[in-house]
Order: C-alpha cells, then sequence, then structure tokens
C-alpha cells in the first residue's frame, strides 16, 4: 500500500488553522521553524483543492510538536489538534471527507454505533481517496479497528510510544458528534514505535 504522492491545500491549510489555535500565532511558529516548514510562517497554504502537499508536511509537522513539546507533551497537544481538525473541518470544509449533508440518521441507542461505522466508513472512503490506499477498516471484538500503512503522521519518525494522536482525536471528535458522548479511542501500534503499521481501535461503548 503506498501513499498518494500530493495532498490538496485545504488539507494542509486545516491542519495549520487548527495548529494556530492551540498554540497561537508564535507557538505554530516556533514548531514550524523546528519542522523545517518555515515558508509556511505567515503564508498559509490557500483554501483550495490544488494537490500541493507531500506526506513529508504531515509528518514534519508532528516531528516539529515533538521538537518543541518532547514526546508527552507533544501527544495531548496533537490530540487536542486532531478534536479540533474534525470540528472545524466539519463546520468549515465538510465536503474534505464526504460529510457535507451527512448526519446521523438511526438514534436509536443500541444502532448508534453502527450508525458511526457507517458514518466513519465514509471519511475512510474519502481519506483513500485523498490519501491513497494505506487503510484498513474492520470490525474487532472491542468495537472497530483501522490500520495505517504506511501513516501520514510518523512517516520517518521514532518514538518510544504511539503517536498519531491527531488521528486519535479526530476519531474522539467524531464519535462525540456521532454518539453525543466520546467513545474511547487508543493507538495500539504505531510505525514510529517500531510496528509495523498504525493500529487505532475505538471502543464500542458499554
Ligand atoms: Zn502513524
Amino acid at each position: 500500500m503506498v501513499f498518494k504522492k500530493n495532498y490538496p491545500n485545504q488539507l494542509f491549510h486545516l491542519a495549520l488553522i487548527t495548529a494556530e489555535e492551540i498554540l497561537g500565532k508564535s507557538g505554530l511558529n516556533a514548531i514550524l521553524n523546528f519542522a523545517k516548514l518555515q515558508k509556511f510562517i505567515g503564508n498559509y497554504p490557500p483554501d483550495n483543492m490544488e494537490m500541493e502537499h507531500t506526506s513529508e508536511d504531515f509528518a514534519r509537522l508532528t516531528a516539529g510538536f515533538i521538537d518543541v513539546m518532547g514526546e508527552k507533551g507533544a501527544r495531548s497537544l496533537l490530540f487536542r489538534g486532531g478534536v479540533r481538525a474534525f470540528e472545524i473541518s466539519h463546520e468549515q470544509f465538510p465536503a474534505l471527507f464526504d460529510l457535507d449533508g451527512v448526519e446521523p440518521e438511526n438514534k436509536v441507542p443500541e444502532k448508534m454505533f453502527d450508525e458511526f461505522k457507517r458514518i466513519y466508513q465514509i471519511i475512510v472512503d474519502a481519506s483513500i481517496n485523498m490519501y491513497g490506499d494505506i487503510y484498513k477498516f474492520y470490525d474487532c471484538e472491542e468495537g472497530v479497528t483501522l490500520e495505517m500503512s504506511p501513516c501520514i503522521w510518523c512517516k520517518d519518525i521514532k518514538t518510544e510510544k504511539p503517536i498519531c494522536f491527531v488521528q486519535l482525536g479526530y476519531q474522539h471528535g467524531v464519535t462525540r458528534w456521532v454518539l453525543g458522548k466520546p467513545a474511547k479511542v487508543e493507538e495500539v501500534e504505531c510505525i514510529a514505535a517500531g510496528d509495523d503499521k498504525c493500529k487505532f481501535i475505538i471502543h464500542r461503548p458499554k
């Protein structure tokens, strides 16, 4: 499975406006400096679908967070970034992940996790379109599993423990929207930490 070569400006625009909201302008500028992404300081990519970014830009942003905050500090900020990235994209760019007009439909409590799976499948399909065929999404004992290999967030990064917390935060945001409260999410394997894939479990609420 391989990455697509390029990604739309809107995706990196989203990443930078989200990071600025979390860190403030000067905090984000420090990270862009460490991440060797100085060309984006005060110069965010335009909000359009031109394909001008590579997976390196996203992984460098993760690496910049780790350089500036340390691995542990980076994790909680990346998680918050993922939550906000979902909320901002859902409000401002719903078409980016094919969520334009998509609403949770079957609100019977025992059907809500199936409803979540239906909607998350739409997001996974949109992501495959954008990033390439790097995903597996399937039922598991705890709920559902998402696998990414390779991974846009941790390409060429080495960490002690899993680091793809943007993905986890995004999942937290989607479950909170569909289920009315966030489900438990965890990254149980991570390429940066030496595994052969990044593996996320979204738990079915009890
Ligand atoms: Zn990863």
